[in-house]
């Protein structure tokens, strides 16, 4: 055994079906009583069943949460959280309303209850991702960590088929780079490995039935456990990638990650051989990269970045934003090779 340090994350986790009914029960363990109610304009009606069961324990609602927690927006709540004088939030949503009740909490110090219905994992994170002017900034703090998380596996059942897809290929790839984590250690390596599990044998079945309630309950399982990587050990060339492409032309999260991953992974494999030959067991290919791009496929996902929008000529400059503030990565960083594995994911073609 490799030598390791690991710390456990202070977060509280229910998972269930039907498990909403306890936000109530929650909120009295943390000794609040006027919870604000957090989600976007795409989920008013769950929202509003939750806003409506608490009674008089919510006290407001915000439902302008989007993508990539801009600053605005987060003002605006902020002055919402201070006009009805709430003393938690409670998000139900993916990672933009999540990353919304983060940015509350980096201001104001409320606790969180958070319940994720995407795949995203940032509900297990103390990271925070904030934009303002084009710009996101990243940092990590446990004050952004949410205090519980309730998973609910009943709410996952309305994410349509392609979020649902290609959320759980985002998950994968936490999963993935977690196990080639420099910081990485044997907890969260375990973890890792069940994430994958979990998600790419639920994935399938879903395609086939979205509404297969054991398969949504592995796949919200498998977010937890993939998230729990992300939030505990550093993320590399995958990560880095995907974070220069949203931010620079404003792609969608989960189908970046989708389209990228299986090229990250190419790039990584000889420098990370243990890693693939776990990600290829728990997937259950011969082989990380190619199995993990026919997965996607197979499921129906986007293959290029070029039908998510990206311009033709955008290489160039992701390639500096990647070797210029790099994270930490197996294997060297080269412009030369980075042009060729953005250049495969933008053409759909298999990873080489
Ligand atoms: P999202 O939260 O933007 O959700 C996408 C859309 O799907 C929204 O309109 C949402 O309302 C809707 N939706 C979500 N769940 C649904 C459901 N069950 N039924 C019907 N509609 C549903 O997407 P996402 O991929 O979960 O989150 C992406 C954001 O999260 C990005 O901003 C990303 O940077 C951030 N993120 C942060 C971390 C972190 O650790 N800080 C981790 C992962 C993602």
């Amino acid at each position: 055994m490799k030598p390791f340090s690991y710390s456990a994350l202070p977060s509280k986790v229910t998972f269930g079906f039907g498990t909403l009914r306890l936000v109530a029960e929650e909120m009295q363990a943390l000794g609040c009583k006027r919870a604000i109610i957090l989600s976007t304009p795409q989920q008013v009606d769950a929202a509003d069943a939750l806003l409506a069961q608490l009674g008089e324990m919510a006290v407001g609602r915000f439902y302008e949460a989007a993508m990539h927690t801009p600053i605005d927006v987060t003002e605006r709540a902020v002055a919402e959280v201070i006009a009805v004088n709430a003393d938690c939030t409670v998000a139900l949503g993916g990672g933009s309303t999540i990353g919304l009740g983060k940015a509350i909490a980096l201001r104001t110090d409320l606790p969180q209850i958070v319940i994720p219905t995407t795949y995203a994992g940032s509900e297990a994170t103390p990271i925070i991702g904030q934009t303002q002017n084009g710009v996101k900034n990243t940092e990590r703090t446990l004050k952004v960590l949410p205090e519980v998380i309730i998973y609910d596996v009943d709410l996952t059942l309305t994410l349509p088929i392609g979020l649902t897809i290609t959320s759980g290929m985002n998950a994968i790839a936490h999963a993935a780079e977690g196990l080639y984590a420099k910081d990485g250690n044997p907890v969260i390596q375990m973890i890792a490995e069940d994430g994958l599990r979990a998600l790419s044998s639920a994935l399938p079945l879903l395609y086939a039935n979205p509404l297969d309630k054991e398969a949504r309950s592995n796949a919200l399982y498998g977010a937890w456990a993939c998230g729990v990587t992300l939030g505990s050990v550093g993320m590399s060339l995958h990560h880095k990638l995907c974070h220069a492409l949203g931010g620079t032309f404003d792609l969608p999260h989960a189908e970046t990650h989708t389209v990228v991953l299986p090229h990250a992974m190419a790039y990584n494999a000889s420098a990370a051989p243990e890693a693939m030959a776990r990600i290829a067991r728990a997937i259950g290919v011969a082989e990380a990269p190619l199995g993990l791009f026919e997965l996607a496929k197979s499921l129906g996902a986007p293959t290029s970045l070029k039908e998510l929008g990206m311009p033709a000529d955008g290489i160039e400059q992701v390639v500096t934003l990647a070797v210029k503030s790099p994270y930490w990565n197996p294997a060297a960083l080269d412009a030369s090779r980075l042009r060729v594995l953005l250049q495969n994911a933008y053409e759909g073609r298999p990873p080489e």
